[in-house]
């Protein structure tokens, strides 16, 4: 079977005791059958410290303590499973964090989540053109899936990745020809159509991010400040729009960041489409989130000044906020259906406002 994976992907490592944030911190962690036998084995004093926090129910996991902390998250921000055991005596959701798999029939897809400090800081930073690296590894079981619908959608990933890549190619016309091309193989999918050759021109209509960040507001929150800034972005929004120039002049990297970060929505989500037959959302929800986490920037910039560190915590805040939490995922691909702002005239609008 193949193993795709973005060409930056075994770059990760995580930094542990440096990093600013704690993945162990702030949720529920699942423990696989096979690693919670494995620890119900242990015997001696760790075998008990396993035993009294770890939560044996239908779907064992592990007793947070104060502040929601992992139990086995030591002082130093170290894992106390590591040091006693080992670093393969991980259960599979903490050896895998921060990276995702997906399985398409006899190909597997792999990535980072941007959820991870160190992650987005290898996404963000990363050299464009943007490409996968390919192995073969052993089979996996995996179902089969709809390979016409997947060539097509595959085509349509190729045709994004290589408009994002080329930075000759104007950012605000980059976004709106990528929105452009997805709700034209949509609609190629949806009424069995031929794969368009062209480009549509996409008309732009009138459209507010106030909309937006204000439905982001409605979502579940992991982060107490998460809520203010939105507020904050909403009520400086005005103003944001009116200095966006000014920001991107003042700030040359922005332009890569934004690239990278679109082509990290499309790869990790685009693809899935085929399951439902509704990709346009992924596409969608790569272009909004690069909007609202550059709007988040220049805010950040606006009040204190930007450094590529706070680029990094943004992003990686907005991603937790989005995808640590599968209901607010769905919410924001459903959300590219129903709310007019996120329509692809729409977006464009807003990405001719803002760039
Ligand atoms: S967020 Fe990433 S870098 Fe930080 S501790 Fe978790 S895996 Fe390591």
């Amino acid at each position: 079977m193949i193993f795709r994976t973005p060409f930056y992907y075994n770059n990760f490592r995580c930094i542990a005791d440096k990093c600013k944030d704690n993945c162990c911190i702030g949720w529920e962690i699942d423990i696989d059958e096979k690693t919670a036998d494995r620890y119900k084995a242990i015997t001696g004093n760790f075998g008990k410290r396993l035993k009294d926090n770890i939560n044996y129910g239908d779907q064992p996991s592990f007793i947070l303590g104060e502040n929601e902390r992992c139990p086995f998250l030591n002082n130093c921000n170290l894992c106390d499973i590591i040091t006693e055991l080992g670093e393969n005596s991980l259960c599979q959701i903490c050896s895998d964090h921060p990276r995702y798999y997906e399985w398409y029939g006899n190909i597997k897809e792999g990535g980072l989540g941007m959820c991870c400090e160190e992650a987005a800081r290898i996404i963000l930073s990363s050299p464009l053109p943007f490409s996968f690296d390919e192995t073969v590894i052993p089979d996996e079981s995996y179902s089969s899936c709809d390979e016409e619908l997947y060539n097509l959608v595959f085509n349509l990933r190729e045709r994004i990745i290589s408009i994002l890549n080329n930075e000759n190619y104007p950012l605000a016309d980059a976004f709106s020809d990528t929105l452009s091309l997805a709700a034209a193989y949509q609609e190629c999918a949806d009424n069995n159509l031929p794969e368009p050759e062209n480009i549509p021109v996409m008309q732009a209509v009138a459209a507010d991010i106030k909309e937006i960040l204000i439905f982001l507001l409605t979502l579940e929150t992991m982060d107490e400040k998460w809520h203010p800034m939105l507020k904050n972005a909403v009520e400086n929004a005005d103003d944001l729009i009116s200095n966006q120039q000014k920001f991107f002049e003042k700030n040359p990297k922005i332009a890569e960041y934004m690239r990278n970060i679109a082509i990290y929505y499309i790869c990790r989500y685009l693809l899935k489409g085929i399951f439902d037959g509704e990709f346009y959302s992924a596409v969608a929800l790569a272009v909004t989130s690069t909007i609202v986490i550059t709007f988040l920037w220049e805010l950040k910039w606006l009040e204190s000044g930007l450094s590529e560190d706070d680029c990094i915590e943004i992003a990686k805040n907005y991603s937790k906020e989005i995808e640590y939490s599968e209901e607010n995922t769905d919410a924001m691909l459903n959300e590219a259906y129903e709310n007019p702002a996120m329509a692809a005239e729409s977006l464009t609008a807003i990405l001719r406002n803002f760039m």
